[in-house]
């Protein structure tokens, strides 16, 4: 570009806003006074309430994942804020490596003990206001679940002809229109049959397990063992995690349970590659799960057949799923594979990481 080039592009640029400015001015000055003033107040509130909540947002966010907490928020002894699915992450995180857990801010230890949690910024966070996923308009966070649940007309929602095969998926307020047009209520029962023989899969399914545990109920041998699992590292030259119970007895035999992590993957604090789409959250970004095993430490001449079940019990806290198992165990095969725990989801799996111990009922049927 030529100096001459350059000096013309200048001029003309300058030229071009000044024209639009001076536009811009002149429907100012034909505005009615008092709706200008008006304008303007509204622009100050605006800014004035953007800027207060987002400060206090900034301030009352989780140092971890910076969001802001929807339940209980724990502080280090230095004051810095944690979500509980943060702080029990990090609980977690560090039973798994071994090592005491520490403020991601100041690096000072934290535990169950060596943190508290915070009700003022708790309900602080609650009043703040947070925007519908849904409609996307603002109501303070506290009363967010119930709207975006019950209230909001743009929630999505499903047919109600979803029993009989009906994939239809919108806003709710156009579920009333979209029920009276929906072609799945003609439908003749040979095709609605499909859709029905699922459902009665899933009733099938869930109500074999509790004719299981009403037959198991009805053998000779029942026992049951209220159990701890507390937390071991092996000798190996990377110290895993390991857990289990002390012996107990059943059947005139000795017994223990034995619980990992991930079936003692390399590193379970490390996210694997199917996880990457997770990584914005890091509360989720590895999943985790509890299997178990079943260990005869004595000797058995005969073979004993067991059904065994594992139940929140009295002394204990999981969110289990009941689940029959059986293996018979010999005097050569003393030990069950490892079953899974059956957890909901990896965040309780982390709670009951960043607990000391695991309690639970293990009842045990003798065939
Ligand atoms: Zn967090
Ligand atoms: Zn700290
Ligand atoms: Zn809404
Ligand atoms: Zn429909």
């Amino acid at each position: 570009m030529s100096d001459t080039e350059a000096a013309t592009a200048t001029s003309s640029a300058e030229t071009v806003p000044e024209t639009s400015d001076s536009a811009e001015k002149m429907d100012e000055i034909n505005e009615p006074e008092t709706k200008r003033r008006k304008l303007n107040r509204n622009n100050d509130n605006d800014e004035k309430k953007n800027r207060l909540e987002e400060r206090l947002g900034s301030i009352l966010c989780c140092a971890v994942c910076l969001d802001l907490p929807r339940a209980a928020v724990y502080q280090c002894n230095n004051g810095h804020l944690m979500c509980v699915s943060c702080f029990t992450h990090l609980l977690a995180d560090a039973r798994l490596r071994d090592e005491s857990a520490t403020c991601p801010n100041c690096r000072v230890e934290i535990s169950k003990t060596a943190a508290t949690r915070n009700l003022a910024v708790e309900n602080a966070v609650s009043e703040l206001p947070s925007e519908c996923q849904y409609c996307g308009k603002e109501f303070p966070r506290n009363s967010m679940e119930r709207h975006e649940d019950q209230m909001c007309d743009e929630r999505t929602s499903g047919c109600k002809y979803s029993r009989i095969g009906c994939p239809w998926r919108g806003p709710k307020h156009e579920s009333k229109q979209h029920e009276q047009d929906c072609p799945h209520a003609n439908r003749s029962g040979a095709e609605v049959m499909e859709a029905l023989q699922i459902i009665d899969q899933q009733v099938a399914d869930e109500r074999k397990l509790y004719e299981n545990i009403f037959e198991l109920l009805g053998y000779e041998k029942i026992t049951f063992n209220d159990l701890q699992l507390k937390p071991y590292r092996t000798e190996e030259f990377v110290h895993r995690l390991y857990y289990e119970s002390s012996r107990f007895s059943a059947f005139n035999n000795q017994w223990v349970v034995k619980a990992r992590i991930n079936n003692s993957q390399k590193d379970p604090t490390q996210s694997s590659e199917r996880d990457i789409t997770y990584q914005k959250d890091p509360t989720q970004s590895s999943e985790r799960d509890i299997t178990y095993q079943l260990i005869l430490r004595t000797r058995t001449s005969c073979p004993l057949n067991i059904n065994f079940i594992i139940l929140r019990g009295p002394f204990g806290d999981m969110k289990i799923h009941p689940r029959i198992y059986r293996f018979d165990f010999t005097e050569q095969d003393n030990e069950s594979p490892y079953m899974p725990l059956s957890l909901p989801d990896t965040a309780e799996c982390n709670r009951l990481l960043a607990a000391k111990t695991i309690n639970f009922r293990l009842i045990m049927f003798l065939a």
